[in-house]
């Protein structure tokens, strides 16, 4: 570390959890954050603050008015411009020395699958349901942990999923797809401000603990917050041993990748949901 980085990182240093070691293994660290919306925002603001080595920053929208009510990466001057290019951009200003990588895409098929393979950690920032089992699976079949948030009206959920772990349950284990859900229309829902911040701040604390090795994560607990009452819940949840992307496969399928139709589906409607 340089004596720049020393004093950049110095209140980190300080934490005897953390220290040198933790702060350089967060410096090697490459994250994936995908959605650079209400919760990519903080998200990624506390990540490239506290020195993650790299991070690519996927949205394939451009930022809008309405967006600015929360979604903390974009300014005013901003508006028309592609998200992920306003993040770099909001993102560089605060910490130069990181690599940061926008990339304005919707990430589906391989191209999901190549960045999920170079990232060592994923954060799902989306607001689509078809796009987070997409980078669940992308996961499972690379094991890298994935720190997954949602939040809509007052209501936030937030876990994270160590496929690193055999006994890690995954996404879907917790959602199973298919299933008869609430589908909202994210784009016409209100969103209390704060709460993108709070559940995408969140986002960032499992990231670094995850980067860090520190700690012990959300893995196998979905916390849920009502920002109405500010009450906090916790549902605790195993892996499901017939789950269909991470459970045990026939001869010659890789965990992650079992045959189905829709694989690659992708909501017309922009659909999202909360549990
Ligand atoms: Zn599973």
């Amino acid at each position: 570390m340089t004596d720049e980085q020393l004093l950049r990182y110095s209140r980190h240093i300080l934490l005897d959890a953390l220290g040198i070691e933790g702060q350089e293994r967060i410096l090697a660290t490459h994250a994936l954050i995908i959605g650079a919306g209400g919760l990519g925002s903080p998200a990624a603001l506390y990540l490239a603050s506290a020195g993650i080595g790299k991070i690519t920053l996927v949205d394939d929208d451009s930022v809008d008015f309405t967006n600015l009510q929360r979604q903390i990466l974009h300014t005013q001057a901003r508006v028309g411009m592609a998200k992920a290019e306003s993040g770099r951009q909001a993102l560089a200003a605060i910490n130069p020395e990181i690599e940061i990588v926008p990339l304005q895409a919707r990430l589906s098929g391989a191209a999901l699958d190549d960045l999920v393979a170079s990232a060592d950690l994923v954060l799902d920032c989306t607001d689509n349901f078809a796009t987070r089992h997409a980078i669940n699976r992308a996961c499972v079949h690379h094991r890298k942990p994935l720190v997954s948030g949602a939040a809509i009206r007052f209501d936030g959920q937030i876990s994270v999923y160590d496929l690193r772990r055999d006994d890690a349950p995954c996404y879907h284990c917790l959602f199973p797809e298919g299933e008869d859900v609430e589908e909202v229309r994210c784009a016409v829902m209100g969103v209390f401000s704060p709460l993108t911040g709070i559940i995408g701040t969140m986002q960032a604390a499992e990231a670094l603990k995850l980067a860090a090795g520190i700690g012990e994560s959300l893995s196998g607990r979905l916390l849920l917050l009502d920002a109405l009452d500010m009450e906090w819940r916790t549902v605790r949840f195993k892996k499901d041993g017939g789950c269909a992307v991470c459970g045990p496969t026939a001869a010659g399928q890789l965990p992650g990748y079992l045959p189905r139709p829709d694989a690659d589906h992708e909501s017309a409607t922009g659909a999202c949901r909360l549990a």
